[in-house]
C-alpha cells in the first residue's frame, strides 16, 4: 500500500509503541494507585505531560489529556462557556472547523449561544475584517483552527488573537490537531487560552489527545467522576497511550525542520505533477500557507468516491478530504465555505504526505491517479464518454 492520508492519520512510531509496551505490561497500575505499579504509571503520566507541554511551549500544569482532539475541542467550548459568567452569550468561530468544533458550536447554539460562523477566501484564509465586526462585549469565545485538516490552510493565528484581545474579553481556542509536529508552535508566542491535539496525527496512539488550558483560564469539566486532571477530565488515563503520546510529540519536535522541508518539497513536486499530467484540475488554497505535506485538488468531471476505491484497488490510500465525514456523498463544508461550486468540490482529493512517506510514493500516485482519472472521465458524459 502506498499511504497518501497521513492527516487522517498516521502509522505509530517503532520508538512509541517500544515506549508503550511496559505500560501495558509491567506498569499497567492506576497511577492514583499507591503502590508500586501505580506510582510507576503516575511517573510515566508526568513524563510524557512534561514532554507534551515541552514540544508546545506549555507547562506540564497545562496539559489535560483527553481521549483524542474531538473531546479536547468539546472540553475546550462547552467547558470554556459554561465557566463564564453566564450572561455572554456569543460564539464566534470559521466556518471551515472540523466538525468536532463545528457541531459542538451547533449543539450550544441549540442550548441559546448565538454563534457567528465566519466566512473565508478561495484560499480558506479567516476573513479577519469580518472577525473583527463580529466581536462584541458579548463574546465570550472565539475557536478557529491553526491548520485545516482538508486544505492544510495555516490561519495567522497570532493576528487573528491580537484582533480578538483588543476588540473583546473573549477566550480564544484554537484546534490544533493538524498543526502540532507539522510546524513549530509555541503557546505561549500565539497568545492563545486553549487548544486541542491529538496523539494520532503525530506517530501516536489513537484515542489519545490533550487540552492546553493556558493558567487561570476558566474551564468547567464536562465528564464528572474521580477528578482526575485537576478535576478537568474525571476518569482513570490512558497512560500507555499518554506515554506513546509523549514519546511522539518528542520525536516530532525533534524532527520538526527537517520533516518540514523534506515534505514540502515533496508535496510541490507531487502538485506540479499532477497540474501538468491531468487536465482541468484545481488546486485548492494553493496560495495560503499550508502545512508540510498536504494536497488537495478538484478534478473537473470525476466523482471523489469513485476515484478513491479505484485509487485503493491500484494499492493507494487516499481521501476525498475529511475522513472523519467520509460515508457521507455531500461535497466538502470546508471547499464550499471556500467558494468551490458544488460540482467541483464532488471530485475532491486531498493526498497527505507524511514521516515514511518516499520520493517514489509521489511517481506511482501521479501515475496512477493519471490512469484512474482518464478511466473515469472515458466513462462520464461531459468528458466525452458514452453513458
Ligand atoms: N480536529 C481536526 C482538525 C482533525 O483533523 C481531527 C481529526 O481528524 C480532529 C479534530 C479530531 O481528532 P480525534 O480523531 O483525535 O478525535
Amino acid at each position: 500500500m502506498i499511504y497518501l492520508d497521513y492527516a487522517a492519520t498516521t502509522p505509530m512510531m517503532d520508538e512509541v509503541i517500544e515506549a508503550m509496551l511496559p505500560y501495558q505490561r509491567q506498569f499497567f497500575g492506576n497511577p492514583s494507585s499507591v503502590y508500586g505499579a501505580g506510582r510507576e504509571a503516575k511517573k510515566g503520566l508526568e513524563e510524557a505531560r512534561e514532554k507534551v507541554a515541552t514540544s508546545i511551549g506549555a507547562l506540564p500544569s497545562e496539559i489535560v489529556f483527553t481521549a483524542g482532539g474531538t473531546e479536547a475541542d468539546n472540553l475546550a467550548l462547552k467547558g470554556a462557556v459554561a465557566r463564564l459568567d453566564g450572561r455572554r452569550k456569543h460564539i464566534v468561530t470559521a466556518s471551515t472547523e472540523h466538525h468536532a468544533v463545528l457541531h459542538t458550536a451547533e449543539w450550544l447554539e441549540r442550548q441559546g449561544f448565538r454563534v457567528t460562523f465566519l466566512p473565508v477566501d478561495r484560499d480558506g484564509l479567516l476573513d479577519v475584517e469580518a472577525l473583527e465586526s463580529a466581536l462584541s462585549p458579548d463574546t465570550i469565545l472565539v475557536s478557529v483552527m491553526l491548520a485545516n485538516n482538508e486544505v492544510g490552510t495555516v490561519q495567522p493565528l497570532a493576528q487573528i488573537i491580537r484582533t480578538v484581545r483588543q476588540h473583546s474579553r473573549a477566550l480564544v481556542h484554537t484546534d490544533a490537531v493538524q498543526a502540532l509536529g507539522k510546524i513549530k508552535l509555541d503557546v505561549e508566542d500565539l497568545g492563545v487560552d486553549l487548544a486541542a491535539f491529538s496523539a494520532h496525527k503525530l506517530g501516536g496512539p489513537k484515542g489519545v489527545g490533550a487540552l492546553y488550558v493556558r493558567r487561570k483560564t476558566p474551564v468547567e469539566p464536562i465528564a464528572h467522576g474521580g477528578g482526575q486532571e485537576r478535576g478537568l477530565r474525571s476518569g482513570t488515563p490512558n497512560v500507555a497511550g499518554i506515554v506513546g503520546f509523549g514519546i511522539a510529540a518528542e520525536i516530532s519536535a525533534k524532527e520538526i525542520d527537517y520533516q518540514a522541508e523534506r515534505l514540502s518539497a515533496m508535496r510541490d513536486r507531487l502538485q506540479s505533477a499532477i497540474v501538468e499530467r491531468i487536465p482541468d484540475v484545481e488546486v485548492n488554497a494553493g496560495g495560503a500557507p499550508r502545512v508540510p505535506g498536504t494536497v488537495s485538488v478538484c478534478i473537473r468531471g470525476v466523482e471523489g468516491e469513485s476515484l478513491l476505491l479505484l485509487l485503493d484497488s491500484k494499492g493507494i490510500a487516499a481521501s476525498s478530504g475529511s475522513a472523519c465525514a467520509s460515508g457521507s456523498l455531500d461535497p466538502s463544508h470546508v471547499l464550499l465555505a471556500m467558494g468551490v461550486p458544488p460540482e467541483l468540490a464532488h471530485g475532491s482529493l486531498r493526498l497527505s504526505l507524511g514521516r515514511n512517506s518516499q520520493e517514489q510514493d509521489v511517481d506511482a500516485a501521479v501515475e496512477a491517479l493519471d490512469q484512474t482519472v482518464e478511466r473515469l472521465r472515458s466513462i462520464a458524459p461531459r468528458f466525452g464518454g458514452s453513458s
